[in-house]
């Protein structure tokens, strides 16, 4: 395959697939519900089109991180989808996220008088969701602040909990201590904050066990063909693929120095390809002389340092003419997976989606 009309590379994110990831996870999940995280713009696979197809699929929640994702997804979506801002409020936006129709995640005593307040000046009961810490140490009311939320309920109040939530920060690993430890806190918040629904589970606590699944369940990266538990064979179907231009192929001669610093240095006659993608098209700058792209199956090593728009592979291993100006190699697709990638580069799945940036051809199927 080559390029057409210029583009310097080709970012197929397939929505059928995330359709049917969906499905999947609503099959093992049920009765339990499943909403979608769709922050950071559905992990740089693109927030609107990503959310519109999961409504087609009946997901009605939609969790983004920012309220500003809230306030651009809103549109996208009918009004019996709701959104939900998990970082919840900050100082001054409550009364544009209740006018909206959006839904904070309420995380402390303060987003709670904040919230409590709004609805006062609008006289109307105003929805929120609250979350508690139960480890992570990162977002959510804090243990300390239980008991003076608990009496705020007690006393009556214009916000209607919707259902109340924590998030787990080991769910990925099975085996992590860590989540019998958040699940034995969960436990005891709902014994003081008794006859709310719960949300807990992300990607991996749905695959943790039916005590981790509470009524509503919030998948982010198995949607998205990302394994959500370490190990083991990935459950969830690719959904991303990138292919990227060749710009210029070479061949140097024995001691050539290649790309910035002449880190690398070539120990034989080599025939280098420079693709077009670099470490500002998502391509980590640590996958340096360590990394790999593939041309019908075949691995051809990233050499020399990654740069900001290209990075130079070895196609010595290619028939001579394989590879030419305007060809393509694989990224991400068949023969490289997010997870390698993400292994090689020392990160996380994740990091790598919403790293891909936006000078790829996206064509969405
Ligand atoms: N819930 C919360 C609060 C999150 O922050 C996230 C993402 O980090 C998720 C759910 C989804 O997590 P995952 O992508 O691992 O399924």
């Amino acid at each position: 395959a080559t390029t057409a009309q210029g583009a310097t590379g080709y970012l197929t994110i397939d929505l059928a697939a995330i359709g049917r990831n969906y499905r999947k996870l609503v099959s093992m999940l049920a009765p339990v519900r499943a909403g979608a995280v769709v922050k950071a713009d559905a992990y740089g696979l693109g927030a609107e089109r990503v959310a519109r197809r999961l409504y087609r699929e009946d997901c009605r929640h939609f969790f983004v991180a920012q309220f500003v994702e809230a306030v651009r997804l809103r549109p996208a979506l009918a009004q019996d989808a709701q959104i939900f801002v998990l970082n919840g409020l900050q100082p001054g936006n409550e009364i544009a996220c209740a006018e909206m129709g959006i839904v904070p995640v309420l995380n402390s005593l303060a987003q709670w008088q904040q919230w409590s307040a709004a609805a006062r000046i609008l006289k109307r009961c105003l929805p929120a969701v609250l979350q508690f810490d139960t480890g992570m140490s990162r977002l959510g009311f804090p243990r300390e602040e239980r008991a003076e939320l608990a009496a705020a309920l007690r006393d009556g109040t214009n916000v209607e909990i919707l259902f109340i939530m924590s998030h787990l920060a080991s769910a990925d690993d099975i085996d992590s201590e860590q989540n019998g430890e958040q699940f034995a806190e969960m436990s005891r918040i709902a014994d003081e904050f008794p006859g709310f629904d719960i949300s807990f589970a992300n990607s991996g606590g749905v695959f943790l066990g039916e005590a981790y699944l509470g009524v509503l369940a919030r998948p982010g990266i198995a949607l998205y063909g990302g394994a959500p538990n370490a190990g083991g064979k990935n459950p969830m179907e690719p959904v991303v693929s990138l292919n990227v231009a060749v710009v210029q192929t070479r061949t140097v001669p024995a001691g050539a120095k290649v790309g910035y610093g002449g880190a690398h240095v070539t120990q034989r006659e080599t025939r280098l390809a420079t693709i077009a993608a670099g470490y500002a098209d998502g391509l980590p700058r640590c996958l340096s002389d360590r990394g790999a792209v593939y041309f019908k199956g075949i691995r051809l090593p990233i050499v020399g340092r990654v740069s900001m728009d290209s990075a130079t592979v070895d196609i010595t291993a290619l028939p001579e003419g394989a590879l030419t100006f305007g060809s393509l190699v694989e990224v991400l697709g068949r023969h490289q997976t997010l997870e390698d990638i993400a292994r090689d580069a020392g990160t996380i799945s994740y990091e790598i989606l919403t790293g891909l940036g936006d000078r790829y051809d996206r064509q969405y199927r």
